[in-house]
């Protein structure tokens, strides 16, 4: 099935809109481009960039494995993945989850234990709690590294200092727990490489002083998320990156290391496409101004917590203006675009799309004002 404009404009007149056409096919593509540039890397999918069964089960059939981070996201997926046979190892689950996030409260701690699963901590209290509250986990730690350049920001929030990680993996160790590897994020959406290779770097090092200081346990790195969707002409093809990754991976990282990634965005962004119609038209300001049934509470969200943009085609054709876009809602917030050069002529009514809109965008759309959130269409699925 192909998402051109009569599928668009039948599948408006079938679902109406606010729609969210999500290809498999391009989830398919999007996976194997990573295992095939990354041939040393199981890929995790992290669940929280577009959390949806159907996409689940697709990857899953691909042979991807899954990141979570709450436990609605590990119930979903462990639903999808219990009926696999248990594997050469007891520990099978590590190689379909990890739960990637290092802040895990009690009860999610408790429930987790009896699946022994993957975690991944940065601190001494997470420690503690891990001991109390999940004693059969096997451990990641979560190191901080530089995110210079990524359109969304994380080593404020997570992740131990390469100074005191090695500390942790022995006071880990101490406490009767097994520290299995490192993990890292660069940062969401990195088009400086170069984070992916200080960060790698990194990562050897503590490696390294932490044999030296004895630990030899460890077995596995995990690079994270933050690959690029292609937004636009500036990212630098997966390739370039792909390249330096494995040339450092293979230059400080043996083979019997273990290396695995939680790509989110590259594996979503670029399947979905939002599908609106005009609500109403104005001028204000001598500029026109296009009103739309989704706007950032909405599929759009991504402009407020993704810190992305989204572009929008009209299925007319016309001389075109520069105008705004906004969403539906009464507040002044919800505007999608102020720079969009669209047909002038356009009516009430007319079908907008925007592309590229699958990361970070309907999972965090609300209902406020009373405004629905997208149907979502599953196409090739
Ligand atoms: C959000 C997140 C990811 C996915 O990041 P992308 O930039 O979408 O690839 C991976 N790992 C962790 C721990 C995350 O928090």
């Amino acid at each position: 099935m192909k998402l051109n404009k009569k599928f668009i404009l039948d599948a408006v007149e079938e679902h109406g809109t606010p729609l969210l056409i999500v290809d498999h096919d391009i989830i398919r593509q999007n996976y194997a481009a990573f295992r095939k540039h990354l041939p040393r890397i199981q890929a995790y999918y992290a669940v929280k960039a577009f959390t949806n069964e159907e996409i689940v089960k697709t990857l899953f059939n691909a042979g991807c494995s899954f990141d979570v981070a709450s436990m609605p996201e590990f119930n979903m997926v462990y639903e999808c993945v219990k009926y696999m046979p248990p594997q050469r190892r007891q520990d099978w689950i590590w190689d379909k989850i990890i739960y990637a996030h290092p802040i895990k409260s009690e009860s999610t701690l408790r429930e987790l234990d009896k699946y022994k699963p993957l975690v991944t901590y940065d601190n001494r209290e997470e420690i503690r709690k891990i001991r109390k509250n999940a004693p059969n986990a096997g451990l990641a730690l979560r190191l901080k590294v530089p995110n210079t350049g990524a359109m969304v920001e994380l080593s404020s929030k997570f992740g131990a200092s390469p100074g005191e990680a090695v500390d942790l993996i022995l006071a880990a160790d101490k406490a009767g727990l097994t520290v299995e590897g490192i993990s890292f994020h660069v940062g969401s959406q990195t088009t400086n490489f170069q984070n992916y290779v200080q960060a790698i770097n990194l990562a050897a090092n503590v490696f390294q002083e932490a044999r030296s200081r004895g630990y030899r346990k460890m077995n596995l790195l995990d690079i994270g998320g933050g690959f690029p969707a292609p937004y636009d002409k500036s990212v630098r093809p997966f390739r370039e990156l792909a390249r330096t990754i494995n040339s450092e991976l293979n230059r400080l990282f043996p083979k019997d290391i273990q290396i695995l990634a939680e790509p989110g965005r590259f594996i979503v962004a670029t399947a979905a496409t939002e599908v609106s119609q005009i609500i109403g038209k104005a001028v204000r300001d001598g500029k026109l101004c296009y009103y739309i049934n989704d706007g950032v509470y909405h599929t759009f969200s991504g402009i407020i917590f993704d810190h992305c943009s989204y572009h929008f085609e009209s299925l007319k054709g016309g001389k075109k203006e520069l105008c705004t876009v906004f969403g539906p809602t009464c507040d002044a917030l919800d505007v999608v675009s102020m720079s969009e050069m669209l047909p002038s002529r356009l009516k009430i009514g007319d079908v907008l799309t925007s592309r590229n809109i699958g990361a970070y965008s309907i999972v965090s759309s609300t209902s406020f004002n009373g405004f629905p959130s997208a149907k979502i269409l599953h196409i090739n699925n």
